[in-house]
């Protein structure tokens, strides 16, 4: 079936409380969404990582007079030719949460025009639920490290009574606040003495550190049985690769690598012990397939990152259902009406776990009445 529009949403929606990790303030969710409807009329929804600007403009110019009128059920195809398209044109710089847009809504598409789930036309489900944790503990507006330390214990101690028997939490302190790593880790013991021993601690560094701090903090989350340190450095392989050669805590990272060739960099230096691509950045729900069979191959843990709306939440989900070994989904339990209310039946969690739809496509029906409410523009 031939695609007949394909049509970028902006959606924002303001947040009531900033909140922040080491990078940045967040103070709005901000989604460029990507519609693609057939000629008989079925759509398929997609999502771009990043800020609407840019991701529309590469969209609406530049992608879909080239992608109107290609076959829907062409998707892989669709996708390397598009990587092609676009190195052709902005060279070193391959606008991948483009690509993972329109990737994304060609297999919701596809999927829904066959009437199959993603995870079934990705060659079969491994899974029909999945262990989640929760990614939250960001930083808040606080003058006080003891104040700080009893919001994030507090927030810890909810999940955990929420069901969660896995948490990430935030480290890199010093971007925004007069403390340190060695706050940093105080924090980690924190949460551990929160919530006891029985829980898995994952912690986020979002590239705060330069190495020798990142091998420092790695030191010092020592004896917190911390399951991975995530994004430790900036992503740089030969940093990943040789912190991961010094310190015991398995390295983990992913979110800002994108396309099988640049995981593969990472798993053939034996970078990391985990690798967490997102669909909505990495090159779509094809690339992050892709990524979860290398990665497979190399004896390492596939664990996508998640911070998106629905969109990319059913996404990933579809992936997850089909990735071997034991991924987890990273659900992100901070507040946020575009993730919560997009989706017609949203995606809830039963304790730690969150099963994974297999009806037509993503799984999910977009709201259309929520979805204009959160249009960024008329
Ligand atoms: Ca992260």
């Amino acid at each position: 079936m031939e695609i007949e529009t394909v049509e970028t949403v902006p959606l924002r929606r303001e947040l009531d409380d900033r909140f922040a990790n080491a990078q940045k303030w967040i103070d709005s969710r901000e989604y460029c969404l990507v519609r693609i409807e057939t000629a008989d009329g079925t759509v398929g929804w997609g999502e771009c990582w990043g800020p609407v600007a840019g991701n529309r403009e590469i969209i609406d110019e530049y992608v879909t007079p080239w992608l109107t009128g290609q076959r829907v059920d062409s998707v892989e195809r669709i996708h390397d030719d598009l990587v092609f398209k676009l190195r052709s044109s902005y060279h070193s710089y391959v606008p991948a949460s483009v690509v993972s847009g329109i990737d994304i809504a060609l297999w919701d598409a596809y999927g829904k025009s066959t009437g199959r789930s993603v995870s079934r036309l990705l060659g079969g489900r491994r899974r029909d639920e999945v262990r989640a944790y929760a990614t939250g503990h960001f930083f808040r507006d606080v003058e006080d490290f003891g104040r700080l330390q009893s919001v994030i214990a507090e927030e810890a101690r909810g999940h955990v009574d929420a069901g969660f028997t896995a948490l990430k939490q935030k480290v890199g302190l010093s971007r925004h606040f007069p403390w340190g790593p060695e706050e940093d880790i105080e924090l980690v013991r924190t949460v551990r003495e929160a919530v006891g021993d029985g829980i898995d601690l994952m912690v986020d560094a979002n590239h705060a550190y330069d190495l020798a701090t990142a091998k420092r903090v790695a030191n010092g989350l020592e004896g917190l049985d911390v399951r991975f340190f995530e994004e430790p450095v900036r992503p740089e392989v030969a940093y990943y690769a040789d912190l991961s050669d010094d310190v015991d805590v398995p390295i983990a990272g992913g979110e800002s690598w994108a396309f099988q060739h640049e995981f593969n960099r990472v798993l053939s230096e034996n970078a990391a012990e985990y690798v967490q691509p997102d669909v909505t950045s990495a090159g779509g729900i094809t690339s992050t397939d892709r990524v979860a069979t290398l990665a497979h191959s190399e004896n390492v843990q596939c664990v996508p990152h998640v911070f998106g709306s629905a969109v990319a939440l059913a996404a990933s989900l579809q992936v997850i259902a089909t990735i071997p070994g034991e991924p987890m989904l990273e659900f992100d339990r901070t507040p946020n009406p575009i993730r919560e209310d997009l989706a017609e039946t949203p995606i809830t969690n039963d304790g730690d776990v969150v099963s994974i739809r297999d009806e037509p496509g993503l799984g999910i029906e977009i709201d259309e009445s929520v979805l204009e409410s959160f249009r960024a523009e008329p």
